[in-house]
Order: structure tokens, then C-alpha cells, then sequence
């Protein structure tokens, strides 16, 4: 049977196409046990939302702050941004500059960590900071 854009599949779909984008531009994911930490901030947030990857799929859980999707925003600790472009929305465009360009260019790239946007502060600081330190 074919799938339509409403199904749970084509969500799922989504989410493992972005997680392989992700890995192109050099992602590193936190475990399960950060993940769920990070979760259960975003589950009791003001922010938490109904959102629509790419406006065409099904609404999922999100953040309604920057509008990205829980999965798989909430399991990414970091991953390749042009450097000064660190806090605009990531785009295709620079997605492809960073796979494109990145092994002749180095200089051009840092690593960017992803943060909780709320503007009272990153609220999965403590978490991070405590899983970074057992992580050492
Ligand atoms: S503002 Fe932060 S804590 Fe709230 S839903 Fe967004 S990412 Fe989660």
C-alpha cells in the first residue's frame, strides 16, 4: 500500500531523512537517558506546541518557540553551523555549503551545540552540563 503524506510512516520517514542529513553535517546525539531529561523540561514548558515538519506533514509535539519538531531536535547535541551563522535557522543551503565545502574550508565552520531557545535561558542547561561531565 502506498503511503500517504498523513500517515505515521511518512513522519517517521522524516525524522530518519533528518537524522541522516543531520549525520552529513557531523551531528553527535546524546543517549537516551539525556534525552529523556531534556523531554521531560520540554513536556512541562509553556512552550510545548504542535508543530509541522516541513508544513506539510502531520502535526507532531515541538517546541513552539523555534518550531522545530521534539524528534529529533531534543536528541541533538551539536552539529557543523557556518561560522556567524550560528543562531539563523538552518537552511538546505547551508546544510549543502557545510557538506560541500567544509573538508577544503575548516576555518569557515564550527561546531555548534543546540540549546533549549526560551528566552529566560537554555532551560536543558543543567542537564547537558551534568551529562557532559559524566560523559568525561
Ligand atoms: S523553549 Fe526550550 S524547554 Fe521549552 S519546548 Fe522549547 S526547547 Fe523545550
Amino acid at each position: 500500500m502506498e503511503e500517504g503524506l498523513g500517515s505515521h510512516s511518512s513522519i517517521a520517514n522524516w525524522v530518519l531523512g533528518q537524522r541522516v542529513s543531520l549525520l552529513s553535517i557531523g551531528a553527535e546525539f546524546v543517549d537516551d537517558d539525556w534525552r529523556s531529561e531534556r523531554q521531560s523540561v520540554c513536556d512541562s514548558c509553556e512552550y510545548k506546541a504542535k508543530v509541522r515538519p516541513d508544513g506539510i506533514l502531520p502535526e507532531v509535539d515541538g517546541c513552539g518557540k523555534c518550531k522545530c519538531p521534539f524528534d529529533p531536535k531534543v536528541g541533538i547535541l551539536s552539529h557543523y553551523r557556518r561560522s556567524g551563522q550560528e543562531d539563523d535557522k538552518l537552511t538546505k543551503t547551508e546544510m549543502a555549503q557545510i557538506v560541500a565545502m567544509r573538508k577544503f574550508f575548516p576555518s569557515l565552520f564550527v561546531r555548534s551545540y543546540i540549546r533549549c531557545p526560551h528566552e529566560d535561558g537554555n532551560k536543558w542547561e543543567a542537564i547537558d552540563k551534568k551529562h557532559k561531565k559524566l560523559k568525561k
